[in-house]
């Protein structure tokens, strides 16, 4: 007898381990390791994958239950994720089912639908399956199953007359489209001798094949371009001069016309630096290198040598972006060297698209995946390089079970298949620099733009001499000046809203109080056209309120200087100037980034505005100036990395002026201009950024010089939140060692957040080998008790925000 090793999907079990089922012989030759399955658990059946198969079990027969269904064919899960995701359950303590769940593309996870497709004829079935198959190839398995015919269905597979395959219910799915193989030519010359002269449009039809002996094509095409009827082309077919022929086609969310580029001579920087990968590739070796190259210096251009270097060696690669639907011009670059052999897959995409991306890569027919943070789980099974663009991104990092850092799990991969990893920035998180200054990383360095354009001239508008000298608009003085040049000269800018775009608020002039989120502590954000407030957190959406809700006073308006508000003074500066203005509201639509971005690209604009989605991977040759409205709005967030953040985004956001022939010009308004963090962004001074920004961490005690881990609890009522709060802090107190402090418990930095109220303890350490086994005791008595009072308890080694 053999029994699986199931790992189901069941949250909030107290304990995490697999489970021992019983293989029937019915299902016997359909299981593999890395299958899915359905078992019974409690009262019900669920999900599971099966992580391992054996003979023997600790458990006792009889108190074994058996496997219900197996619903794969072939695993889909490889022996290198089953390990990967014990790795991730160790690493950042979440249930291996997450971990497993996190490297499936949706429509794996749950919601597909399963058919049985007929191969061999309708006669080879037994008797009770044939009527469901008799006037289709294709029958939906529930119907079998509530027939009670799944073990015939099962023999029809194992004798290969049937197989199974999986549907996902969404547009964009993989067809199965009936296409015409053409024989060869020989061939097509005996059916012609077999007609003899009995039907001219079959010899017609048989003499157009000719040419396109061996090839496959679309039996509507032939007929249109022929003019024949389908019976006609059926009859040749008959005949033998041509063959049906299933294939699967993939509805391609990337439908743009691609201008294939060729290599660049690369410059002595780059040169030196690929050397150093290739080199890492020649060896068969993991090494972890950070390219840290100025903006424009060709780092892109590195990773696509390098990816040819990896695909020349019959391997693949996987390149993470950090939003990749706000990157078009990026995913372009990939497709225009690469072609077919690039994979897409983004957030952007719907579940089937998802899925189809995900099968391309399994099935190994791309070579390459562009891709944001999961992504990084592509079931390649032959990787030679792994490439994080823009590493300090904080979208790297996943905020649900399992948290996981996709720099990590590449570097993870990289080990796996000894390749190399590149981590690319211009503005490296402090962590990375660190290590590899250290030496845990390679560090390869461009100094220089690749075309040797000088870095644009930046200068910096102290906003408090604005103020003073009377003008109080959002715009100053020097930026209206070079806008207005900008405008006579029919060269382009972007204007950046250093904020999320659509932040307005509604506040009361009486009472001072914005209105509020129902359900978090959080104020509604004020939506303009739909003359709405919505919670970006929750969802929540109402009308504007005619009167403050706490005291009732009329006089209430919209604050906060939203793209929309931007938008309008520009117009009262230059009506003529065509504005596009790129946020949340007119993003909504899918690939309308895209579209307005090659709008922007094609001169149809003057100007461009918006938010941090457009500092990314933007490069057009006529863009000559750039304008921030207020670099202060992120250095004032309540977190540690402010100065960090502000910095990268100051450098990325000039990075997108003079990127060409002509040169550029950035104008940052500030009301700090003697920020360490504004001013070196000034000339992208990284190094002493870097030096600043680690005294400052040090002093505070924070990463990289000490390591964070975050406990949050949470509960619909907040005596028993803080309560347990408490509870936990006690527990962390007295079990780890006093070199560590415990900070809290506090309450979050959002308070409430979907009706529960959200309190912390801050862990911060440098070296304590009892954090992980305390944390894993605590989620224990969390999971075995807390859990049924209500308690939400989550564990995060690597907060990005605190
Ligand atoms: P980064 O990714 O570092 O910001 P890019 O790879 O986008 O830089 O390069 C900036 C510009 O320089 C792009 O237009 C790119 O085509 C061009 N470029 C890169 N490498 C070279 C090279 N070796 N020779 C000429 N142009 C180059
Ligand atoms: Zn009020
Ligand atoms: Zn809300």
């Amino acid at each position: 007898m053999k029994f699986a090793q199931v790992i189901v999907d069941v949250s909030a079990y107290p304990v995490d381990r697999p489970f021992d089922y019983v293989i029937t012989t019915e299902w016997e030759e359909l299981i593999d390791i890395g299958c899915r399955v359905k078992v019974p658990f409690g009262p019900r059946n669920v999900l599971g994958f099966v992580v391992g198969i054996s003979e023997q079990s600790d458990v006792p027969v009889e108190k074994m239950k058996a496997v219900a269904q197996v619903l794969d064919i072939e695993s889909i899960l490889t022996p290198e994720m089953l390990e990967l995701a014990k790795w991730l359950k160790h690493q950042t303590i979440c249930y291996e089912i997450d971990a497993l769940q996190v490297m499936l593309p949706g429509a794996l996870r749950a919601n597909y639908e399963k058919y049985a497709l007929l191969q061999g004829e309708v006669t080879q079935l037994v008797p009770q399956l044939q009527p469901y198959f008799d006037k289709t190839t294709k029958v939906n398995i529930t119907q079998l199953e509530k027939a009670d015919l799944l073990k015939p269905l099962k023999r029809a597979v194992n004798d290969g007359i049937v197989v199974i395959e999986n549907e996902v219910k969404q547009k964009g799915q993989i067809k199965q489209v009936r296409k015409v193989q053409i024989a060869a030519i020989e061939q097509l010359e005996i059916v012609q001798q077999q007609i003899g002269k009995r039907s001219a449009k079959q010899l017609a039809l048989i003499e157009w094949m000719k040419p396109y002996a061996g090839a496959i094509l679309m039996p509507n095409v032939i007929c249109e371009t022929v003019n024949v009827s389908t019976a006609v082309l059926k009859g040749v077919i008959e005949k033998g001069a041509a063959n049906y022929f299933q294939e699967e086609v993939y509805r391609d969310p990337y439908k743009k016309e691609i201008v294939h580029t060729d290599f660049l001579q690369l410059t002595d920087e780059q040169h030196e630096a690929l050397t150093k990968i290739k080199q890492a590739m020649d060896d068969v070796r993991q090494e972890t290198f950070l390219l840290h190259g100025v903006t424009g210096s060709g780092k892109t251009e590195i990773y696509l040598q390098a990816i040819q270097r990896a695909i020349a060696d019959g391997k693949e690669a996987i390149v993470l972006v950090p939003e990749i639907s706000l990157t078009p011009q990026m995913t372009e670059r990939f497709k225009s060297r690469f072609g077919d052999e690039v994979a897409v897959m983004h957030s952007g995409l719907s579940v089937g698209e998802k899925y189809d991306e995900w099968r391309k890569v399994q099935q190994g027919k791309v070579k390459v995946v562009v891709g944001a943070r999961s992504a990084i789980f592509a079931p390649f099974k032959n990787l030679g390089l792994i490439i994080l663009d823009e590493e300090h991104e904080s979208t790297y990092k996943q905020e649900d079970s399992p948290r996981y850092h996709a720099r990590d799990v590449a570097i993870w991969r990289g080990n796996y298949y000894n390749c190399p990893v590149i981590l690319g920035s211009a503005t490296p998180a402090l962590e990375s620099f660190a290590r590899a200054k250290k030496g845990v990383y390679t560090l390869l360095t461009l100094q220089n733009r690749a075309k040797k354009q000088a870095l644009p001239t930046v200068h910096i508008v102290d906003m408090r001499e604005q103020l003073q000298a009377g003008n109080r608009s959002m715009f100053s003085e020097p930026l209206t000046e070079a806008l207005r040049e900008r405008l006579e000269r029919g060269e382009q800018t972007v204007l950046f809203l250093n904020r999320r775009g659509y932040s307005s608020f509604i506040l009361c002039r009486d009472c001072g109080t914005s209105v509020q989120c129902p359900n978090c502590d959080i104020s509604l954000t004020y939506h303009r056209y739909q003359e709405k407030l919505k919670c970006h957190y929750c969802g929540h959406e109402e009308y504007i309120p005619q009167t403050c809700p706490e005291c009732q006073s009329e006089n209430i308006r919209y604050f906060g200087t939203g793209t929309q508000k931007v938008e309008e003074e520009i117009f009262k500066l230059f009506p003529q100037a065509q504005v596009l203005r790129m946020d949340v509201d007119t993003t909504k639509q899918k690939g309308s980034h895209e579209k307005m971005l090659d709008a922007f690209g094609r001169g149809e604009a003057d100007i461009l505005l918006g938010t941090q989605m457009i500092a990314k991977g933007l490069d057009f040759p006529n863009i000559t100036l750039v304008g921030v409205l207020s670099a202060d709005t992120s250095l004032h967030l309540p977190d540690y990395r402010a100065a960090e953040k502000t910095f990268q985004l100051m450098t990325q956001v000039s990075g997108r002026a003079g990127r060409h022939e002509k040169p550029g010009e950035v104008f940052i308004q500030t009301y700090t201009p003697e920020h360490y963090a504004i001013e070196l962004s000034k000339e992208q001074l990284y190094t002493p950024f870097y030096e600043q920004e680690m005294q400052v961490r040090h002093m505070a005690g924070y990463p990289p010089y000490y390591f964070l881990a975050l406990v949050q609890v949470s509960h619909e009522d907040v005596v028993m939140a803080a309560e347990y709060a408490g509870r936990v802090a006690e527990y962390l107190r007295s079990n780890l060692s006093f070199q560590v402090s415990v900070i809290g418990p506090t309450t979050a930095s959002i308070a409430r957040l979907q009706n529960r109220y959200r309190y912390q303890c801050l862990i911060k350490y440098k070296v304590e080998p009892n954090l992980i086994p305390t944390l894993l005791q605590l989620i224990k008595l969390y999971r075995s008790e807390w859990i049924k009072k209500g308690i939400v308890l989550t564990v995060d080694l690597d907060p990005q925000m605190i």
